[in-house]
C-alpha cells in the first residue's frame, strides 16, 4: 500500500490484514519447517496410539536430559509418567514456582476402532473380530481402508504382550468388508449417511484358512486363528478381556500436494499439538517461569477416567515439581501455583473446507495456511460448555504473538448452530488459571487421513516455544 492510497483511504491503517503465513517465513525458515515436519512424519508413523506417542515422548526426553520425577534426582527438566498413556514433560524456570506455571496441554488419543472384550468368532468360514468404536468416528470411513492392529495384551500369568501388526511392509494388514454398490441400493443408499453402516458391522476380517485335520469340525477357521494367535504372541481366547487393542489406519504419513505444503495421516488431532508442544519444551533453554507441557489421552471421550484431562495425575505433577524446586507441596500453595498460571489447550481447529464453506460463517472461520489459530471459546449453541477466554487474556497473547512475529488467526469452529465441539480447556482452567484453545487449522478433522499445512504447523511450533519462554 502506497502512502498516496493511505492518504485516500484512511481506514486501510485500521483494518484487519489476511496473511498467509508462507508469506512470512525466511529461506532461514523454511529450511527449519521442512526439517520439523520430517521429524513430524516419523513421530506420526511411530505414535499411532496414546501408548505409543507416550513411549515416543519419553524415549526423546530421556536422550534430552529429562529425568523421572519418581527418582531422588537433582536437575530441572523432569518427565512424570501416568500408566503409559499420560505424560508430562517439566522444566524448572528462572522464577520461583509459586509465581505460577506455564502450561501447555494436548492429547494423544485420536479417534478409531477397539477390540471388544470378546472379540473373536466366525461366521460363514471367515474369521472376524468385533469392535467397538472410539471417539467421533464416520463409520463409513473405516470400512474397505488396510488397518494395523496395536496394543497390549496381559496374559494369565500377568505377563504383557505388544502387538503391532501392519506398519511393516511385510506384516499382513486387516480391513472391514463393505457392500457392493450393485447391491446396496436399499440397505444402504437410501439410508442417512450416519446409519447406512452400523456400529455392529464394524468388523475385522481376520483369517480365513481352517485348522487342517478334522473337517467335519466346527468353527475350524476360528480354531486356526486361536492355535496362531497362541503360536506366535502366546494367546488364549481369554486373554483379549485384559486387553487394549486398538485398529488405526495402516497407511503412512505423507506429504501432500504437488508443491508438498500438506501433510496427510492419521491422528493430527491432536499429535499436531502434541509434537509441536514436545518440540517447543525441548528446543528452549532456561525459561522464565516453570514450563509444564502435559500430554492427555481419553479427550476424544470426554476426558474421563484416570488418564484424561479429569484425573488428578496433573496436580500430583505439581506437587512433586514444587518438591523438585526445594517447597513443601501443600494443598494450599498447589491451589495458588494453578491460580496463577496461564495455560495453552493445544488443540486443532478445523480449516474451512473448500468443499463445504457452507457450515463456516467465513468471517470467523479458520483457514488453512493463516497460521495458528487462537479460538477464544469453543462449545456449541449458546457457547454451552465453552471455557470462554477473557478479553484480558485473549489480549496478552495477541500481544505476545504479535511481538513475536508469529503467524496466527483468531477464529471459531463453525456457523452458530451448525454443532460444535469442546477441547480440555474448561477441564484446567477450574483451577482458575488462565486458559485458551490455541491450535492449528486441519482440513478432514476425524478422518482417517487429516491434513495440516506445513506452514501452519511450523507457526504452531513457535507460538508455543515463543508463549512458554516468553509469556
Ligand atoms: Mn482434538
Ligand atoms: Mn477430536
Amino acid at each position: 500500500m502506497s502512502e498516496e492510497n493511505k492518504k485516500a483511504n484512511p481506514a486501510v491503517n485500521f483494518q484487519i490484514k489476511k496473511k498467509l503465513a508462507w508469506d512470512y517465513l525466511t529461506d532461514k525458515d523454511k529450511e527449519h519447517l521442512q526439517a520439523l515436519c520430517q521429524r513430524y512424519i516419523n513421530f506420526l508413523n511411530t505414535a499411532k496410539t496414546e501408548r505409543e506417542a507416550t513411549q515416543v515422548i519419553l524415549h526423546q526426553a530421556e536422550k534430552l536430559g529429562f529425568k523421572n520425577i519418581e527418582e531422588d534426582v537433582q536437575g530441572d527438566k523432569f518427565f512424570s509418567l501416568n500408566r503409559d498413556k499420560n505424560i508430562a514433560l517439566c522444566q524448572l524456570g528462572q522464577e520461583d514456582i509459586r509465581q505460577g506455571i506455564r502450561l501447555i496441554v494436548s492429547h494423544i488419543d485420536s479417534p478409531r476402532l477397539d477390540l471388544k472384550p470378546n472379540p473373536l468368532y466366525e461366521d460363514q468360514d471367515i474369521g472376524l473380530l468385533r469392535t467397538h468404536y472410539y471417539g467421533g468416528i464416520k463409520k463409513y470411513h473405516w470400512v474397505a481402508i488396510p488397518l494395523a492392529l496395536h496394543g497390549v495384551v496381559i496374559l494369565s500369568d500377568g505377563k504383557k504382550v505388544e502387538l503391532k501388526i501392519g506398519e511393516n511392509p511385510d506384516d499382513p494388514v486387516f480391513t472391514i468388508s463393505d457392500l457392493l454398490p450393485h447391491l446396496g441400493r436399499k440397505s444402504m443408499e437410501t439410508k442417512k449417511i450416519k446409519d447406512a453402516i452400523e456400529g455392529e458391522k464394524l468388523t475385522i476380517l481376520f483369517g480365513q484358512q481352517p485348522l487342517p485335520g478334522d473337517t467335519e469340525a466346527k468353527e475350524r477357521v476360528k480354531n486356526n486363528l486361536l492355535c496362531l494367535l497362541n503360536e506366535k504372541y502366546g494367546l488364549k481366547e481369554e486373554d483379549f478381556i485384559s486387553a487394549e487393542i486398538e485398529l488405526v489406519p495402516a497407511w503412512k504419513a505423507q506429504e501432500v500436494g504437488l508443491d508438498r505444503s500438506m501433510i496427510g495421516g492419521y491422528g493430527q488431532d491432536d499429535r499436531i499439538c502434541a509434537f509441536t508442544s514436545m518440540e517447543a519444551i525441548f528446543a528452549q533453554t532456561k525459561p522464565r517461569y516453570t514450563s509444564v507441557v502435559l500430554f492427555v489421552d481419553k479427550e476424544e471421550i470426554g476426558s474421563e477416567g484416570n488418564t484424561g484431562a479429569l484425573s488428578r495425575f496433573f496436580e500430583l505433577v505439581i506437587s512433586k515439581l514444587m518438591q523438585k524446586a526445594g517447597i513443601k507441596p501443600e494443598e494450599h500453595l498447589l491451589r495458588e501455583i494453578l491460580f496463577l498460571s496461564k495455560a495453552l489447550s493445544a488443540d486443532v481447529n478445523a480449516a474451512l473446507d473448500p468443499n463445504y464453506p457452507e457450515v463456516f460463517e467465513k468471517q470467523n472461520a479458520s483457514f488453512m495456511g493463516q497460521g495458528i489459530n487462537i479460538c477464544k471459546y469453543t462449545g456449541s449453541g449458546g457457547k454451552y460448555a465453552a471455557s470462554d477466554a477473557s478479553a484480558e487474556y485473549m489480549g496478552e497473547i495477541r500481544k505476545l504473538f504479535n511481538e513475536n512475529k508469529v503467524t496466527w488467526q483468531a477464529r471459531e469452529l463453525g456457523k452458530v448452530d451448525e454443532g460444535g465441539g469442546g477441547t480440555v480447556a474448561k477441564f484446567l482452567a477450574a483451577y482458575g488459571m488462565d486458559m485458551i484453545d490455541c491450535g492449528p487449522p486441519i482440513l478432514s478433522m476425524h478422518a482417517p487421513f487429516e491434513i495440516a499445512g506445513k506452514a501452519d504447523l511450523y507457526e504452531t511450533y513457535k507460538a508455543y516455544k515463543i508463549f512458554l519462554e516468553k509469556c
